[in-house]
């Protein structure tokens, strides 16, 4: 078992295989991009299956594949098929932009892909363009009807809600659940490395970030009622709308943090093993893995490493990755 300082079981991991994208979400990374990685120092999906099945033997138990943009690198069928193999990994599932799932959904699912979280800011094309600063609505939206008739369901979909920025839609997209069967689950901006002006008249993070009580608040006319969170709901609290065939979420990492329920630890790209979404501490886990060396020792430290809660508690904000770098 992984286990860390503060007795918290470590059961999830949160992958990200490339730090590319085919979008460039305003608060998720610069308008000039970031500087990639050389594809030889990205972890290949052998090496990336390697340290799940060390970290299937000692506990974890579900996989979530992210990215950057996951759909974008060639292959990820071919990962999910390796992963959904290793004995002891009960759940797989993808977070996506959903630009390249109407081509990919079929073949995710017939790999072992259980269900994918979507992220969607906003139902106005307009505004997808904006905030995604190239995205087109329509691809997105294509991929989420794709991914409900290969069965991927729950749908869930990431809301960023922002003041300024998509704060007048919050009721047209918890709507969403009242005729899907979807989750739709809004989402704190967090402050990781995107307080520069976000650019095309929009705020930056510090102005845009809202706390999830408000947003609550503006959805009061729909009367949401709590209900008992599902597995695999993780830090989100949900509710229903009383005639709805979905749920509404909220996650809120910045105003309530949930690190007293964390089990999460996060590999990069780029192979580094980060023990905490807001904190700047990582270990390599390269060249061990590149060496045949034991990976255990690595996955315990990381996990040891593990702060009791994140740093925005006393103000710190990690400055080495933007989101896009870290998988969210
Ligand atoms: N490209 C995929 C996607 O957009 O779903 C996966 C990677 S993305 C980094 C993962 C999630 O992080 C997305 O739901 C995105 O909206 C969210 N995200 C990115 N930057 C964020 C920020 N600063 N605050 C809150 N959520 C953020
Ligand atoms: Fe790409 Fe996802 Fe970041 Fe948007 S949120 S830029 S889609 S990685």
């Amino acid at each position: 078992m992984l286990i860390d300082s503060w007795g918290r079981e470590i059961t999830y991991l949160r992958i990200s295989v490339t730090d590319r994208c085919n979008l460039r979400c305003v608060y998720c990374m610069p308008p000039d991009g970031i500087n990639l990685k050389a594809h030889a120092d990205i972890l290949r999906y052998e090496e990336i299956a390697e340290v799940v099945r060390v970290a299937a033997q000692h506990g974890i138990r579900e996989v979530r594949l992210t990215g950057g943009e996951p759909l974008a690198r060639p292959g990820l069928a071919s990962l999910v098929g390796m992963i959904s193999v290793i004995p002891g990994i009960q759940d797989i599932a993808i977070t996506t932009n959903a630009v390249l799932l109407a081509r990919q959904a079929e073949a995710l699912a017939e790999a072992g892909l259980k269900r994918v979280n979507i992220s969607l800011d906003t139902l106005r094309p307009d505004r997808f363009e904006r905030i995604t600063r190239i995205g087109s609505f329509d691809q997105t939206w294509a991929g989420i009807l794709a991914a409900e008739r290969a069965g991927l369901t729950p749908i869930k979909i990431n809301a960023v809600a922002m003041r300024g920025v998509n704060d007048d839609e919050l009721l047209d997209l918890a709507r969403l659940a009242q005729d899907h069967p979807w989750h739709v689950r809004f989402i704190e901006v967090m402050p990781v490395n995107n307080e520069a002006p976000w650019g095309e008249g929009l705020p930056n993070s510090i102005s845009a970030y809202m706390p999830m009580r408000e947003v609550r608040e503006r959805l009061s006319v729909l009367n949401l009622e709590p209900v008992e969170s599902e597995n695999g709901a993780g830090p989100a609290r949900e509710f229903r709308i009383p005639t709805g065939l979905g749920r509404v979420g909220f996650i809120s990492p910045v105003s309530e943090h949930f690190c007293g329920e964390c089990n999460r630890l996060r590999l990069t790209a780029d192979g580094f093993l980060r023990p905490c979404l807001l904190s700047d501490q990582e270990i390599s886990i390269l060249p061990a893995l590149r060496k045949g060396e034991p990976l255990l020792p690595l996955l315990q430290e990381a996990v040891g490493m593990k702060p009791r809660s994140h740093e925005l508690v006393e103000n710190h904000r990690p400055v080495s990755r933007c989101m896009i770098q870290i998988g969210g």
